[in-house]
C-alpha cells in the first residue's frame, strides 16, 4: 500500500483515458477483412508524481470498441483496492467489475506496471528475471496484397531477419513465391482461420514448409477441434493457435491442438496473465509466441519485457503505424532491444 510522505494518508492513485486512432502505413488486409486505422485507447495512472502508460487496442474480431473500453474504464477505481502492489489482487478486482473486455483490462495492468516499475525504479524484465540477452528475433508482418506490394513491404522490411506472411486469401502462393522472388528469410505463415478444409490446409503446409515457412499460424477456425487435432498430427509444421487462444482458460482448454500459442497482452487482459499463459505454456510442453495488435509502442513494449521467456515474437505493431507516439522498445538487426528504463521502458513523444 502507498502512503503518502506525511505517513497518515494512503496516495490515491487516478486513471485518465483518451481516445487515439493510430494510421496503418499500409492499409492492413488479413483473411477476414482490411482496414487502414485502428482506434486505441490511451490510459495513464498517476500516483505521487509518477506516471504509468497503458493501451487498449481494439481489433475488430475481439468485439471491444472505443465505447466498451470506456465504459469499462469508467468503472474502474484503484483507491477501492486495499494494495495495488498487489497485481494478482488488482487483477482479481477487474474481473469482478465485469467479464470479458480484455483489452480494457490491459489498458489498465499495463499502466500499472509501468507504474509500479517507476515506483520501484526497476524494468519488468528484471522484475520477472528475465536475461534481456534471451529477447528473440521479432517478425514483421506483411499482410495479404497485390503481389507487386507484396515485394515492395518485402524490400521495406529489410532490417527483419524473419517475416510473418498473411494467407487465407485468394493468390496464397502467388503471395509466397512474390516474396521469395525477393528474399530467402525464414517465414511464418497465418491463415487467420481461413482454410476449412483439413486435407486441403495439410497440402498447403507441405508446400509452405517446401518454401522455408518454418511455423503456421492459426491454419483452421478454433470452432474445428476434430480437423485442428488431425492437422497437428499430420503437420510437418509447427501449429501456432492465435484466435483460438485468447484466455488463460483457452490454453488450458484448448492448448492441446496446436503446438504452440501466440500470447497477446490484449486477447489475455495484460501482462499478469500474459506471464502466466507463458508458465502453464512451458507446464504444458507447448511452444511460446509472445504477439500484438496494431498498437503504439507503448502495448508493444510492455509485452516486449516478457519476450525472453518466449521462443518467439510478433511485435511489429508499433512498426506498421505512422503516428507512433511513444518512444519505447527497439529492434537493432532483427532483434528486441530491452533498455535498462523503469516499467515497461517507455516515454511519451
Ligand atoms: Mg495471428
Amino acid at each position: 500500500m502507498f502512503y503518502n510522505s506525511d505517513m497518515k494518508s494512503r496516495s490515491r492513485i487516478r486513471l485518465d483515458y483518451e481516445p487515439y486512432i493510430l494510421r496503418l502505413r499500409h492499409p492492413f488486409r488479413v483473411a477476414w477483412g482490411s482496414r487502414e486505422t485502428t482506434p486505441v485507447v490511451l490510459t495513464q495512472l498517476e500516483m505521487d508524481g509518477h506516471i504509468g502508460y497503458g493501451e487498449a487496442s481494439m481489433p475488430p474480431y475481439l468485439g471491444e470498441s472505443v465505447e466498451s473500453v470506456a465504459r469499462f474504464l469508467g468503472r474502474v477505481d484503484l483507491n477501492d483496492v486495499s494494495d495495488i502492489q498487489d497485481i494478482e489482487n488488482v487483477v482479481s478486482y477487474l474481473d469482478d467489475l465485469a467479464p470479458g473486455n480484455y483489452a480494457a483490462k490491459a489498458a489498465v495492468d499495463i499502466a500499472l506496471h509501468d507504474l509500479l516499475g517507476k515506483v520501484w525504479g526497476e524494468p519488468w524484465f528484471l522484475r520477472y528475471g528475465y536475461d534481456p540477452g534471451n529477447a528473440p528475433c521479432t517478425s514483421i508482418t506483411i499482410g495479404i496484397d497485390d503481389t507487386e506490394v507484396v515485394k515492395l513491404k518485402v524490400r521495406e522490411a529489410e532490417s527483419y531477419a524473419i517475416l510473418k506472411i498473411k494467407l487465407g486469401g485468394t493468390n496464397d502462393r502467388e503471395i509466397i513465391r512474390a516474396v521469395r522472388a525477393e528474399t530467402d528469410k525464414p517465414l511464418y505463415a497465418d491463415a487467420n482461420s481461413a482454410w476449412t478444409d483439413k486435407q486441403r490446409a495439410l497440402d498447403m503446409i507441405f508446400w509452405l514448409r517446401d518454401m522455408g515457412v518454418i511455423l503456421m499460424e492459426q491454419p483452421m477456425p478454433c470452432e474445428m477441434s476434430g480437423e485442428l487435432s488431425w492437422l497437428k498430427d499430420h503437420s510437418p509444421l509447427p501449429l501456432f493457435g492465435d484466435e483460438g487462444l485468447k484466455t488463460i482458460d483457452d490454453l488450458k482448454r484448448f492448448g492441446g491442438l496446436y503446438h504452440g500459442v501466440n500470447i497477446k497482452l490484449m486477447k489475455c487482459g495484460g501482462m499478469f496473465n500474459a506471464n502466466r499463459m507463458i508458465q502453464l505454456a512451458r507446464e504444458m510442453g507447448i511452444k511460446v509466441m509472445i504477439g500484438c495488435m496494431t498498437e503504439t509502442s507503448c502495448a508493444v513494449s510492455a509485452a516486449a519485457q516478457l519476450s525472453p521467456a518466449a521462443d518467439y515474437a510478433d511485435l511489429d505493431g508499433n512498426l506498421l503505424i505512422s503516428n507512433d507516439c511513444f518512444d519505447g522498445m527497439k529492434v537493432v538487426d532483427g532483434r528486441i532491444v530491452l533498455h535498462n528504463l523503469p516499467g515497461i521502458g517507455v516515454e511519451k513523444k
